[in-house]
């Protein structure tokens, strides 16, 4: 059956979704005495995967969003994302003093270009240092709060502009110019978890373990995530918020949870098409995602054969008239400072988030 989770629920395991990652490359490392791969494990890799797929397609897609987002292509580490009892460890083996590390950067990517290079620590940001940031959200154990503050700072600061970091590399210090790449559509996570799923928050999207290895195909994958990033962009979570999963289920109010979806599927392939994907890949992913869940039963969503005519509708829609892969949506204001300031509602009841299927 289709996988459902309450609002409050999803935004607390995406937010400790990162933690969590950290926590099983911990555990790998632990295994490992000098891993040798190009990540920390296997779960960091698929981090990297997810969030190389998401950024291509929110930088390609940037005009789709009044107020873009500041995207760097940064994926980072401090020593607050780890239990107290394994930093001396994690410091040791990755160089980590008391600002943020840098765990992996997108190629091509704004950070990439800048020259900032996995394993660089960030130790101050337009002059100030690091060290004494938010040190109160340092915990006995681990948390991405730390984190997730100082990314939130970096994107207002670069909300201004290109801002200065002091970097520290190979315990040499060096200071370079950092501007920001604009993208729509949200932030990633990868879950982990056995379930063959994906959804998204209104802000973030979030892809399974369970769904990333099986998925092997980069475009496949993209157009889950693009999917999930078009809910972002048209604003669907406010929308349906309050909507019940088991009403849905009843079959009330399910005629515009199906809506979304539709829309969901049809933006999506204006995202791929103008992130230059595979255009046959939303179809294959279709086909495989109904062979994997064969009992769901398509009460919020769209059947698989409709999905499929959706998506190839749209297809042939863009090739016809390519020029309108760009219009944007006209409410949508993900990305904007309001949408960033404004702590969404508390939910108490269910609602179907988003399946994959
Ligand atoms: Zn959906």
């Amino acid at each position: 059956m289709m996988m459902q989770r309450t609002r409050t629920r999803s935004m607390a395991v995406l937010r400790m979704a990162p933690m969590l990652a950290l926590a099983l490359a911990l555990t790998a490392l632990q295994a490992q005495a000098a891993p040798e791969s190009p990540g920390m494990s296997p779960l960091a890799d698929q981090d990297l995967r997810l969030a190389r797929i998401g950024y291509r397609i929110a930088v390609q897609n940037a005009d789709r969003c009044p107020f873009p987002d500041r995207l760097t292509g940064l994926l980072l580490h401090d020593r607050a994302a780890y239990d107290e009892r394994d930093r001396t460890l994690i410091a040791a083996r990755f160089g980590l003093g008391n600002g943020f590390g840098v765990r992996d950067v997108i190629e091509g990517s704004a950070a990439d270009r800048a020259g900032i290079r996995r394993g660089d620590e960030i130790v101050a940001l337009n002059g100030s240092e690091m060290a004494s940031f938010a040190v109160g959200l340092i915990g006995r154990t681990a948390s991405y709060d730390r984190i997730d503050a100082f990314e939130t700072l970096l994107s207002r600061t670069l909300q201004q502009g290109p801002a200065t970091l002091e970097l520290r590399r190979d315990g040499v210090p060096r200071t370079l110019q950092f501007p920001a790449d604009l993208g729509c559509g949200g932030r990633w996570v990868v879950i982990p978890a056995n379930a063959f799923n994906a959804w998204s928050d209104g802000h973030y999207v979030a892809v399974t373990s369970r769904l990333m290895t099986d998925i092997a195909d980069d475009a496949e994958l993209a157009f889950v995530v693009a999917h999930e990033m078009s809910h972002n962009i048209l604003r669907h979570q406010e929308q349906l918020h309050g909507r019940s999963a088991l009403l849905a289920q009843l079959g009330l109010g399910s005629a515009r949870v199906k809506d979304t979806e539709i829309e969901a599927d049809t933006l999506a392939v204006g995202l791929l098409a103008r992130a230059g994907y595979d255009l046959g890949a939303p179809e294959r992913f279709l086909v495989q995602a109904a062979r994997k869940r064969p009992f769901d039963v398509p009460i919020t969503h769209p059947g698989l054969k409709r999905r499929i005519g959706i998506v190839t509708a749209e297809i042939a829609r863009l090739q016809l008239h390519p020029s309108t892969a760009t219009v944007a949506p006209s409410n949508a204001a993900f990305g904007s400072e309001h949408a960033r300031t404004v702590e969404p509602p508390a939910v108490t009841t269910p609602i179907a988030l988003e399946t994959i299927d």
